[in-house]
């Protein structure tokens, strides 16, 4: 999506809108395909005392297997971001403010760059998620298996070897 700014960087106070579905869904990520609908994206620029900002507000759906049960669970999630923009950058070096120098932003690239780098580390289908058993392999979020789940700790082992 081709944002056209002209009017907002010629005009103090001027803002504008724009919301439109972006799908991504060919995005792969450790090998898994997270985003099965498509993205809602809402970009709002204003010019606020002759400074330009975007303000992208991007909600999803995303789906994910849990890291510790495996079970594979969507999570919706809302994203905010604010950039600010500038027509011509004096320093390259400068990576707080996106150049526009024709008063067009390109959304999609800085949509899809701001998520993946939001996006959590860590997959639990909840916070609290049991796992599985390593002994069975049974999934602990639905009931406890009758293993013996103690963990002895291998140094205790070999101690009690030795005292017996
Ligand atoms: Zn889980
Ligand atoms: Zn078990």
């Amino acid at each position: 999506m081709l944002f056209e700014l002209k009017s907002v960087f010629q005009n103090e106070g001027e803002e504008k809108q724009v919301s439109y579905k972006l799908d991504i869904a060919e995005i792969d990520i450790d090998g898994v395909f997270p985003f099965r609908t498509p993205i809602d994206v809402t970009a709002t620029a204003k010019n606020r005392a002759s400074l330009v900002s975007v303000a992208l507000d991007i909600n999803f759906d995303y789906t994910r297997n849990c890291d510790r049960c495996g079970e594979e669970f969507t999570r919706h999630m809302n994203l905010n971001f604010i950039h600010k923009l500038v027509q011509t950058l004096a320093d390259d070096g400068n990576d707080d403010y996106i150049e526009t120098p024709d008063y067009k932003l390109e959304l999609d690239e800085i949509v899809i760059s701001d998520i993946l780098l939001a996006l959590p580390q860590k997959n639990l289908c909840k916070d609290d998620c049991k796992g599985l058993c390593h002994i069975c392999g049974k999934n602990l979020n639905e009931g406890d298996c009758s293993c013996d789940k103690r963990q002895i700790d291998p140094r205790l082992e070999i101690l009690k070897q030795f005292m017996d």
